[in-house]
């Protein structure tokens, strides 16, 4: 996996908070991007505008336990969990309820759904601007006559409503990685009979779509939280694979231009880790929600370089000689003993996702310096930042 390069000209160097013995390079850039804190912030003001009146939420608002755990002890009822498992069926629903469509926005055939049961779905809906920029983008490149590729997690929220609104204006798939992106183009190159690619990708294109065809012109967009280089690695190979095959004097005869559909919150996240990776540290953590796509690519980055530690907030931190971390390669939370090793100073680097609230990284940061009685607290060192 290829690190994000380092942009010229602005300074994605960490900052250190320098306790002493313990020394924490904590990323340039981290945690809420703006269209988490937009999501809450309209939440909870739903909830304050409708008292009395039952209100849910498609599925989770983000990817964060906490965070979703206090909406619903407001009150807030989750229709479906992140993987699409229906909690409360929409026939549950009448037209005085309130829903509330999350920040990775929704599929046209439940917004469908939820209008012909009489709810308003424009009222309140956190979509991210820059999840819909995506939908406009491919809606730009599909009227071009071009099949849009999506490079995401095939049962990811964002993924499924980019493929369902991707998907009513043009022939759309979905690739999860560069093995699928190689599998994709042996039906352009013709290496493989079209009438395999059904069973190659399965579930993952959409009705119609017809493999001898629609594989001649394509365009690439992104879940907004993949990783940047990843999706620029495929971006770039396939493109490649367009222009061998079809000899074409203009690329863009054959391949869409779409590189503007990464956000910038999981860019700059990203770019401020790969910043932060250039010192040298023992170990990185990251706080994040276990099933957040964009913290897990965060980890992979800093697991390339370092022992790194993926936990959901502080109380995972057991003692100085034992961590309770998430291993999202098996999907498990597992114990690590002897984790926090006796050096002066200790180098930690530190970061968190874009769903990911800041009292949580400060809650690791208080955690990590009652294990190395320095004399500053984090008040303090705040102080002399300010
Ligand atoms: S990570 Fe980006 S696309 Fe996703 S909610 Fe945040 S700002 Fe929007």
């Amino acid at each position: 996996m290829k690190k994000p390069d380092l942009p010229a000209g602005r300074d994605f160097s960490p900052t250190l908070l320098d306790f002493g013995p313990l020394q924490i390079y904590l990323a340039r850039h981290f945690g809420f991007c703006y269209g988490v804190e937009n999501a809450i912030e309209i939440a909870f003001k739903t909830v304050e505008e409708n008292p009395g009146k039952r209100i849910f939420l498609l599925s989770e608002m983000i990817h964060n336990p906490q965070v979703n755990a206090d909406l619903q002890s407001h009150g807030v009822q989750f229709m479906q969990d992140t993987y699409g498992q229906q909690l409360i069926a929409f026939d549950e629903l009448q037209k005085e309820d309130v829903v509330i469509i999350p920040a990775f926005g929704t599929t046209l055939e439940i917004e469908k759904k939820l209008r012909d049961i009489g709810i308003q779905t424009e009222k309140y809906n956190t979509t991210c601007p820059f999840v819909e920029k995506v939908w406009n983008r491919s809606e730009a490149i599909a009227k071009q006559n071009y099949t849009v590729v999506i490079h995401g997690k095939p049962k990811h929220e964002e993924t499924r409503a980019t493929f369902s609104h991707a998907s009513s204006n043009a022939p759309s798939v979905v690739v999860k990685d560069m093995n699928e992106a190689k599998e994709l183009a042996k039906y352009i190159t013709g290496e493989k009979p079209a009438t395999d690619f059904y069973a190659s990708f399965k579930g993952q294109y959409s009705k119609g779509f017809d493999a001898e065809k629609d594989l001649q012109r394509i365009g690439v967009v992104n879940q907004t939280t993949m990783l940047a280089s990843d999706t620029q690695a495929i971006a770039d190979f396939l493109k490649k694979v367009m222009i061998e095959t079809f000899h074409h004097a203009d690329p863009q005869e054959r391949f869409a231009d779409t590189r503007d559909t990464l956000c910038y919150a999981t860019n700059d996240n990203q770019t401020a880790v790969s910043g932060m990776l250039e010192t040298e540290a023992h170990l990185a953590i990251v706080v994040g929600g276990y099933n957040s796509s964009n913290t897990s690519h965060l980890v992979e980055l800093c697991e390339e370089n370092l022992p790194t530690f993926f936990i959901n907030n502080e109380e995972k931190i057991l003692s100085a000689k034992e961590i309770l971390h998430f291993n999202f390669h098996i999907k498990e939370e597992v114990t690590t003993n002897d984790w926090l090793p006796v050096k002066q100073p200790l180098k930690v680097l530190l970061t968190s996702g874009a769903s990911c609230p800041d009292a949580l990284v400060e809650g690791v940061i208080n955690k990590l310096i009652s294990f190395h009685h320095s004399t500053l607290t984090t008040e303090q060192l705040i102080e002399q930042f300010q």
